[in-house]
């Protein structure tokens, strides 16, 4: 029997994961798997786990939870030489961008199902110093805002905090003075925010770069220069219609390597998680992971 690990939060999102295990672990048998389970509430439970795997025990691996969850995931897999192992992702946290963009399904049954069929493909992974994300690496303006979110606020209010938590911070906010380099040039401007995308969205924005790939082994960067709070709205009506990037305060470029510094002190935020202080050193790692898909 081939064997597979689920690692599960059962705080995440709206917590209804957990009812479903008698679901999940009936179809797997069904598709020949032996289910392994890791009931996980902190960050270290799952790290102290995977870092003791032998690298072919494993057939493959599910995490159910949000962004957070699979970020943890993809680091733990990506350190310790286990991501040849395919990873399917269950959609149950507060934001789930990656999943969405890889439209995944949420459903027990559906989910089981990709399982069942095995067909996965690779994506890229990106390196920020040294921590890995599959998202997005932000900083600036809403770059930070989900995890100052008080986690009861969170969980009540589901996504609608983060938009009340970037709309607060707005009051506070100034912009960074940033200098990028990536392949062919430094660019030096004050910015209100930076993006450097794997996926095309984030925080349950969707379409920032609407000709992101997450396999092409190169992210689309888009800085905000400046911009102003009042001018957001015009660039919000802009996002929706996929036509910001050619705006003179928008820089965007693609490339698989960046450098981000700042004499301010700043810090990147990682799928929605606390990253490094600036500087940060970005690095495509093309085709790092294999991830089920429909
Ligand atoms: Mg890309």
């Amino acid at each position: 029997m081939k064997k597979i690990k689920l690692i599960y939060n059962p705080y995440s999102g709206d917590k209804t994961f957990k009812f479903d295990l008698d679901i999940y672990v009936t179809n797997l048998q069904n598709a020949g798997y032996e289910v392994h389970m890791l009931r996980s509430t902190n960050h270290n439970d799952i790290e102290d786990n995977l870092k003791s795997i032998p690298k072919d025990f494993y057939d493959a691996f599910i995490v159910s939870g949000g962004d957070g969850s699979i970020n943890i995931v993809v680091n733990c897999l990506m350190k310790y030489g286990l991501n040849h192992i395919p990873l399917a992702i269950i959609p149950s946290g507060t934001a789930n961008d990656f999943a969405t963009f890889l439209k995944l399904p949420k459903e027990p049954d559906d989910a089981c199902k990709i399982i069942a069929n095995n067909k996965t493909i690779s994506v890229d992974v990106g390196l920020c110093n040294d921590k890995y994300f599959i998202n997005v690496c932000a900083g600036g303006l809403f770059a930070n805002v989900s995890e100052k979110i008080d986690k009861t606020f969170k969980e009540a209010l589901g996504k609608f905090a983060y938009y009340i938590r970037a709309l607060q911070e707005m009051h506070t906010y100034k912009p960074i003075t940033l200098k990028i380099t990536n392949s062919k040039e430094t660019i030096e401007d004050k910015f209100d925010l930076f993006l450097v995308l794997n996926t095309s969205g984030t925080g349950s924005i969707k379409n920032l770069s609407p000709t992101a790939s997450i396999s092409d082994g190169v992210f689309d960067f888009v800085g905000f220069r400046n911009v102003g709070v009042a001018n957001l709205p015009s660039f919000a009506l802009k996002f929706l219609k996929g036509e910001y990037l050619e705006h003179d305060k928008i820089l965007f470029f693609q490339d698989s390597q960046i450098l981000i510094e700042s004499v301010e002190e700043v810090y990147s935020d990682l799928d929605g998680e606390i990253g490094n202080k600036l500087p940060i050193n970005i690095k495509n790692i093309p085709n790092a992971i294999k991830v089920f898909v429909e």
